[in-house]
C-alpha cells in the first residue's frame, strides 16, 4: 500500500443575513482547528460570546489532542461565564460551539469533533450527507422521545430553544467524537442559519457541484440568503484530500501562509495534515481506519468527565427568554389539557339518587379531577315510586350524552314504576 500525505483544504463564509442587524456568528478556520460559534443574548452579548469562544480556542489549540480540545472548550466556557458576570451589558450571553480538528491519538491521526448547542457538523461522502453531531435543542429532545417528527421539528416555532450552550454555567456537558481521516471526505460545519433555510438535498447539490471549499461555502451562504436569510449564516467546509490529488502548483498550500482570522476568510486554504502539531504520521489514502469501525457510523462518546457532569438547568439571565418560552409552552400544553379534561368531564349527564329524589346530574359519576358533577334537574320521580330493581338500576348511574337523553330515561322510570292498573276497579 502506498502511503500518501493527507491534507486539509478548507474555506469558510459568513453573512449577517437579510433580517438581523448584527452577525452573532463567528468562525475559525486555521488548519489546526475549525469552529463555528453561534452567539445569542443581549445587545452585543451574542457577538461577544461567539468571538470570545473562537479567540480562546484559537489561542488554546496549539498541540491538538482530544483532551486539549475539550479543555479548550471548557476554558472558553469559563471566560464567557466570567465576562458575563463582570459586565452587566453582557449578562445573558451564550454561544454554541461546533469544532473539528485533526488530532493525534494512540491509534493514529483522527479528526476530533466537539459539540455543544445546535450548530452542526455534517460529513459528505459518496454523495451522502450525514449529520454527525446531535442538536442540543428542545425540539431535538422531543424528536428523540418520538413526540415530534423531524419535519415538524424543522418547522417548529421553538426550534431555537437550546438545552446546552457555552456561557450558561461553569459545569458544561460536551459531546465528542474521533472520526477516521479518509481522503475524499468533505466536512461542513454550519450555524442553524444554513439548515433552517436549505434542505439536505439543496446542501448536497452544492457540495457535489463545487469542488473548491471556499466557493462551496460562499454558494451555500448565498443560497441561504436567497431562501430568506432570516438568521446569521455561517459555513466552514473542510476537505480531506490526498496530497497527490492537489492541483499542480498547489502543493505549498496555506501551510506557510498567515493564519486566517476568524469571520473574514473567504479564500481557500490547505495545509498538510502531517504538518500540524501532533501529526507525525502519513495516512493511507484508503481504508485508513485502523480500528475497522464503520466510519459512516461514528460512535458518539460522552465527554471524559461525563460521569461527573449533570444536565444543565440554567438560571442565568441569558437563557431567561428561552426558559420563559419553554415554560410558556408547558403552560399552554397544561391549559389545553385541562380544558380538554373539563370539556370531557362536563359533556355528560347521568341519573342518580339524592335524598328521596331521582335527579339528573351534569358531569361524570364520581367527578373527574376537580370537575365535580352538579345537579341539573330534580325529577318528579321519588325513590318511594321505584321498585327495588329500578332503584338499583338508578344507583348504577346510567349515563347520557345529552340532558334530553337523561330526561327520556327518567320518564321511562315513571312509567315503569307505576302500578299496573287494576281492571276490577275500573269500569
Ligand atoms: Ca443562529
Amino acid at each position: 500500500m502506498t502511503e500518501a500525505t493527507v491534507r486539509l483544504r478548507y474555506g469558510g463564509a459568513t453573512d449577517v443575513g437579510r433580517v438581523r442587524s448584527n452577525n452573532q456568528d463567528a468562525y475559525l478556520a486555521t488548519g489546526r482547528v475549525f469552529v463555528v460559534a453561534d452567539g445569542m443574548g443581549g445587545h452585543q452579548g451574542g457577538e461577544v460570546a461567539s468571538r470570545l469562544a473562537v479567540a480562546k480556542l484559537e489561542e488554546h489549540v496549539v498541540e491538538a489532542t482530544t483532551p486539549t480540545l475539550l479543555e479548550g472548550v471548557r476554558l472558553a466556557n469559563r471566560s464567557i461565564v466570567e465576562e458575563a458576570e463582570s459586565d452587566l451589558d453582557l449578562r445573558g450571553m451564550g454561544t454554541t460551539v461546533c469544532l473539528l480538528a485533526p488530532v493525534d491519538t494512540e491509534i493514529g491521526p483522527r479528526l476530533a469533533v466537539v459539540n455543544v448547542g445546535d450548530s452542526r457538523l455534517y460529513r459528505y461522502a459518496g454523495e451522502d450527507l450525514r449529520q454527525i453531531t446531535e442538536d442540543h435543542s428542545l425540539v431535538e429532545s422531543l424528536v428523540r422521545e418520538g413526540r415530534l417528527t423531524t419535519d415538524e421539528a424543522a418547522a417548529h416555532p421553538q426550534r431555537n430553544i437550546l438545552t446546552r450552550a457555552l456561557g450558561v454555567s461553569e459545569d458544561l456537558e460536551l459531546d465528542w467524537w474521533e472520526l477516521p481521516v479518509r481522503p475524499g471526505d468533505r466536512f461542513v460545519l454550519c450555524s442553524d442559519g444554513l439548515f433552517n433555510e436549505l434542505t439536505d438535498d439543496q446542501i448536497s447539490a452544492v457540495l457535489r457541484r463545487l469542488a473548491d471549499p471556499a466557493e462551496a461555502a460562499d454558494e451555500l451562504v448565498r443560497l441561504a440568503l436567497e431562501a430568506g436569510g432570516r438568521d446569521n449564516v455561517t459555513v466552514v467546509i473542510v476537505d480531506v484530500v490526498a496530497a497527490d490529488d492537489l492541483p499542480p502548483g498547489d502543493e505549498e498550500g496555506g501551510g506557510d501562509g498567515p493564519i486566517p482570522r476568524p469571520s473574514v476568510v473567504r479564500a481557500s486554504y490547505d495545509r498538510p495534515i502531517d504538518d500540524l502539531a501532533g501529526f507525525s504520521t502519513a495516512v493511507p489514502p484508503d481504508d485508513g481506519d485502523p480500528v475497522g469501525a464503520d466510519p459512516a457510523e461514528p460512535v458518539p462518546v460522552e465527554a471524559a468527565e461525563a460521569a461527573e457532569s449533570t444536565p444543565r438547568s440554567s438560571r442565568r439571565p441569558w437563557t431567561r427568554w428561552r426558559v420563559v418560552g419553554y415554560l410558556g409552552l408547558l403552560v399552554v400544553v397544561a391549559v389545553v389539557a385541562l380544558v380538554a379534561i373539563g370539556v370531557y368531564a362536563r359533556s355528560n349527564y347521568f341519573v342518580d339518587v339524592r335524598g328521596d329524589d331521582v335527579v339528573i346530574l351534569q358531569g361524570r359519576p364520581g367527578g373527574v379531577l376537580w370537575f365535580d358533577a352538579t345537579i341539573e334537574e330534580v325529577s318528579e320521580v321519588v325513590v318511594a315510586d321505584l321498585t327495588p330493581a329500578l332503584l338499583e338500576e338508578v344507583q348504577g348511574n346510567p349515563e347520557y350524552a345529552s340532558l334530553d337523553g337523561a330526561r327520556a330515561y327518567v320518564e321511562t322510570l315513571a312509567e315503569r314504576a307505576e302500578p299496573t292498573p287494576d281492571p276490577t276497579t275500573n269500569g
